[in-house]
C-alpha cells in the first residue's frame, strides 16, 4: 500500500475525512490518511465516557449551517436529530439568556420591554463608534459599557488571555444581539446533531476499500516513507509543516475536565458561561443535545490556557501577518509538490465544522483539476519562485532537513492501522 498511494492525507479531522472520501469515491484514488491521535474525527470526536454517557471530548460541537450542499453531502453518512443549543450566562448570580435577547435586557436592567423599548434602551447605552477597530469597541458600539463589562470583558480575558482591545472586532462581534425572545445560541437555518454522533459520521466517511487510516502516526514520520503519486493534503498546523522557520503562530489551548453527576440532568441547558466567576469559562452538559437517555450525566469544565494542544488560532493582526508569510510558502509548496493546505490549523483560521467541510470540498476540486490527469511532476519543472519567498523557502528547507535528520536518529513509536 505504501508504494502505491495516490493521495496522502495528514489529519483525520473533518477536512481529512472529506477529501479522502471524495478522492476514493469519485476518482478511485488510493488514499492513506495519517492521524497522530488514537482516533478519527479530529476535534469533533465524541465518545462514551466511563459513566456510559456520550461526551464531546474536545468541547461541545453544535452543528449548524445555512449551506444546504454541505448538509446534503453529510446526510449520506448520517441521520440527524434536532440541535437544542441553548446557552445561559451566570451574571450577578442569575442565569440569563445568552446571546443577549429581550429577556436578558429585562432581567439585567430590571424592567419590562417590547422590541421598540429594547431598541431605545440599547440606543441609549451604545457608544457612538462608527468603525470599531477591536473587539472592545465592537461590543461598546453594539450594547454599551454595562453589558460589555458584565458579559464580555472577563469572559474574553479568560478565553483568549488577552484584552478585547487586542483582538479583532469579529471575535466578540460575531455574537448576535436580539430584540426578540429567541433563546437559540446561533442563527443558522439548520441546527442539527448527527444521530449516532460525530465519530460515527466520520468513521463512515472513511469506510471505503480504497482508504487506509493510520492512527497514532505523525505525518512527519511517514512523510519520508510515502511518496504519493498525485498529491498530499495537509491539515495540521501550517507553521509546524515549515518547522516554525518564520516563528511560531500562537494558539489558545483548553483543559477539559469531565465529572459524572448521579442525576439525569444537572444544568437547565447545554451550556452555562461564567464571565465573572471561576477559572473555567463554561460548563457543558452535552446530553441536552445528544438526547441520550441515561440515569446519570457528565459535566465538562472548560478552562482556557496558553500551553497544550492548539485549538484556536488567536485572531490578531500580527498573527495574521505571520500566517500570511507561511501562506506564501505554502502556495509555492502547492505548486511545486502538490501539497494542499486546508483546515483550521493549516489556514490558521477559526472555521465552524460546516465551513471547514465546504473548504475541503473546494480544495478537493482544486486537487482534482491538478491531479486527476497527471502524476506528480519533478519539483524543478514548476513555476519561478519570487526571491523573498525563495529565501524563506531556503531557510525553511534547511530547518526541515535538520529536523528530519534528528527524527531519523530518534526511535519512533509504531503506528496503528485503524
Ligand atoms: C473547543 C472547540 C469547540 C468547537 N465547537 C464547534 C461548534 O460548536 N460547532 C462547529 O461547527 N464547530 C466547532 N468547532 C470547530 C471544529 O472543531 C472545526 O471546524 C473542525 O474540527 C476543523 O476540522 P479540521 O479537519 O480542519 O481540523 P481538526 O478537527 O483539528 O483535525 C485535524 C487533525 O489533524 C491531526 N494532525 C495535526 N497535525 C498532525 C500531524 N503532524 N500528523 C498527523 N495528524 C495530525 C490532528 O490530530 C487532528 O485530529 C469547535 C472547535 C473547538 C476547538
Amino acid at each position: 500500500m505504501l508504494d502505491d498511494v495516490d493521495l496522502l492525507v495528514c489529519g483525520a479531522g473533518p477536512v481529512g475525512c472529506t477529501i479522502a472520501e471524495r478522492a476514493a469515491a469519485t476518482l478511485g484514488w488510493k488514499v492513506l490518511v495519517v492521524e497522530r491521535r488514537p482516533h478519527v474525527a479530529g476535534n469533533c470526536y465524541d465518545s462514551i465516557h466511563s459513566s456510559g454517557v456520550r461526551i464531546h471530548n474536545y468541547g461541545p460541537h453544535y452543528f449548524r449551517t445555512n449551506d444546504e450542499a454541505v448538509l446534503r453531502y453529510l446526510s449520506r453518512f448520517t441521520d440527524w436529530i434536532p440541535g437544542n443549543y441553548v446557552v445561559k450566562s451566570l451574571v450577578n448570580g442569575r442565569l440569563l439568556p445568552f446571546p443577549i435577547n429581550l429577556t436578558t435586557l429585562e432581567q439585567f436592567f430590571g424592567c419590562s420591554l417590547d422590541t421598540d423599548a429594547g431598541r431605545r434602551l440599547l440606543d441609549a447605552k451604545r457608544q457612538p463608534i462608527a468603525q470599531p477597530a477591536n473587539s472592545e469597541e465592537m461590543v461598546l458600539a453594539k450594547v454599551g459599557r454595562e453589558l460589555y463589562e458584565a458579559f464580555y470583558l472577563n469572559y474574553t480575558l479568560k478565553q483568549w488571555g488577552r484584552h478585547p482591545r487586542e483582538l479583532a472586532p469579529s471575535v466578540c462581534g460575531r455574537v448576535p444581539v436580539r430584540l426578540n425572545r429567541d433563546e437559540r445560541y446561533v442563527d443558522q437555518r439548520f441546527q442539527v446533531m448527527p444521530k449516532d454522533g460525530f465519530t460515527a459520521l466520520f468513521t463512515r466517511m472513511l469506510n471505503h476499500r480504497k482508504i487506509r487510516v493510520l492512527t497514532r502516526c505523525d505525518f512527519r514520520e511517514i512523510q519520508t516513507l510515502v511518496k504519493p503519486r498525485r498529491a498530499t493534503v495537509y491539515s495540521g498546523p501550517i507553521d509546524a509543516y515549515f518547522d516554525h522557520c518564520l516563528g511560531r503562530l500562537p494558539y489558545r489551548s483548553l483543559r477539559f475536565e469531565f465529572e459524572t453527576e448521579f442525576v439525569p440532568y444537572r444544568q437547565p441547558c447545554v451550556q452555562i458561561n461564567y464571565p465573572n466567576d471561576h477559572s473555567w469559562t463554561r460548563t457543558v452538559e452535552i446530553k441536552h443535545v445528544t438526547g441520550q437517555q441515561h440515569p446519570h450525566t457528565v459535566i465538562c469544565y472548560e478552562t482556557p490556557r496558553s500551553e497544550g494542544e492548539p485549538y484556536y488560532p488567536v485572531p490578531a493582526a500580527a498573527h495574521q501577518a505571520l500566517y500570511e508569510r507561511y501562506r506564501d510558502l505554502a502556495e509555492v509548496t502547492t505548486r511545486r509538490e502538490r501539497v494542499f493546505f486546508c483546515g483550521r490549523l493549516a489556514q490558521y483560521r477559526y472555521f465552524n465544522t460546516d465551513e471547514v467541510i465546504a473548504e475541503a470540498l473546494q480544495c478537493f476540486e482544486k486537487i482534482k483539476q491538478l491531479g486527476s490527469n497527471s502524476f506528480l511532476p519533478s519539483p524543478t519543472t514548476t513555476g519561478r519562485v519570487p526571491t523573498s519567498i525563495a529565501e524563506s523557502s531556503a531557510d525553511c528547507g534547511r530547518a526541515r532537513a535538520r529536523t528530519e535528520a534528528r527524527r531519523r536518529r530518534a526511535s519512533s513509536p509504531r503506528p496503528t492501522m485503524a
